[in-house]
């Protein structure tokens, strides 16, 4: 173990996680992660950071549903900070796998605090929860800040409230350093490929090079707060140096409906949405979030922190980034 400041990053091999661990790395910090065993490879978004003689982070195996697995994690990677950020991450898919869910959201935040206490017993450690906006859900109020009533609308986001509620427990009932980012939407070329921002995309791009012929989507009516990925894991470092601990809402303060989000893509490629975009009913939700939409300047106060990356910008970026990688995907199917 070096002198450096230790992290240790759940959900390391995810978009966020994948950000954080190269952000971390540029301040000097030694960087832990912890992975779980997957039957194929996991860890394509921090391949740069495994690459070479000398990988740049430490890899754990564990589990957020495995308490020994955590414990035992936390006690090889002694972390001064833990970037709590792994997740059954898909709201759709939390209405599938309700109890898987809530398990490994809501519990698997518990099972982490409680192994963060006993930690903290012998050493300094700061704990960092990926709270959500969808904690919102179906919020009268908008826009949103630290102080609107939470009203879930699926078995992700009530999980997300019990891990919100349980961090901040932790932090008054045992002293933690321990503060919640409720971060809105935030998007990157590192985006899962089942979220719609990237399903659009990469969908649009793959069909711009002949690669994908229809783009299937359900409700364009929703509207969300997007921001860039790089942009937002700098919000959780800061939160973490603090002299107080505390929750922010971490957002653009604009928001924009699916629709938006496509017809700005499309155009981008020169392409007609009409020609190519299909609804179905499969990808609507048993309940929708209809508007989110952060008030971030409780971040922009007490943090310095605000969004430096805006909704054209995002979409020209993952944009570019898609369409390069539709390409390569083009040119290898001729060889
Ligand atoms: P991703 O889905 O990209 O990453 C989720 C990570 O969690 C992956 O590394 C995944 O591992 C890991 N994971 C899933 N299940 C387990 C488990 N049982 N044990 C250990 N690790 C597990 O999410 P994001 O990076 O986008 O989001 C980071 C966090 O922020 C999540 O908690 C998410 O819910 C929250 N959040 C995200 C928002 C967004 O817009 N991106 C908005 C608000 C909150 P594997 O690679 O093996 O699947
Ligand atoms: P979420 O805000 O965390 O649920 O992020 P998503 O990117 O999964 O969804 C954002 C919004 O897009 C939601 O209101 C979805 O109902 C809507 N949406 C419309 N079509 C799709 C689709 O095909 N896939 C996904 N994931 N969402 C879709």
């Amino acid at each position: 173990m070096t002198s450096a400041k230790r992290a240790l990053i759940t959900g390391i091999t995810g978009q966020d996680g994948s950000y954080l661990a190269d952000l971390l790395l540029e301040k000097g910090y030694e960087v832990h992660g912890l992975i779980r065993r997957t039957s194929s490879i996991s860890t394509q978004r921090i391949e740069h950071l495994l690459c070479g003689n000398q990988p740049r982070v430490v890899l754990h195996t564990g589990d957020l549903g495995d308490t020994t697995s955590i414990q035992r994690v936390l006690k090889e990677a002694q972390p001064h900070e833990i970037y709590h950020l792994g997740a059954q991450s898909h709201v759709h898919h939390s209405f599938t796998q309700p109890l898987y869910t809530a398990d490994v959201v809501a519990l698997g935040t518990l099972r982490l605090l409680e192994s963060a206490i006993q930690l903290a017993k012998t050493q300094e450690v700061r704990f960092y929860n990926a709270a959500s906006s969808e904690m919102f859900g179906h919020a009268t109020i908008v826009p949103q800040n630290e102080v609107t009533p939470f009203h879930p609308r699926s078995p992700y986001a009530c999980s997300k409230v019990f891990g919100y509620h349980q961090t901040i427990n932790h932090r008054e009932a045992y002293g933690l350093y321990a503060a919640n980012g409720i971060l809105f939407n935030h998007e990157s070329p590192r985006r899962g490929e089942q979220f719609v921002t990237r399903k659009i995309t990469l969908g649009a791009a793959r069909i711009k090079v002949g690669l994908q012929k229809k783009l299937a989507l359900g409700n364009l009516d929703a509207q969300r707060d997007w921001g860039f990925a790089k942009d937002y894991v700098e919000a959780m470092w800061l939160m973490l140096q603090q002299p107080v601990p505390g929750d922010y809402v971490v957002a653009t303060n604009e928001t924009h409906t699916v629709r938006e989000f496509l017809e700005e893509t499309f155009r981008l490629l020169d392409l007609d949405p009409a020609q190519y975009v299909e609804i179905d009913p499969a990808f609507f939700r048993p309940s929708e979030v209809p508007v989110l939409k952060g008030d971030y300047s409780k971040a922009e106060k007490e943090l310095g922190w605000k969004p430096a990356t805006n909704f054209k910008e995002l979409v020209r970026l993952m944009v570019e980034a898609d369409l390069a990688l539709a390409q390569k995907e083009a040119a290898q199917a001729v060889i």
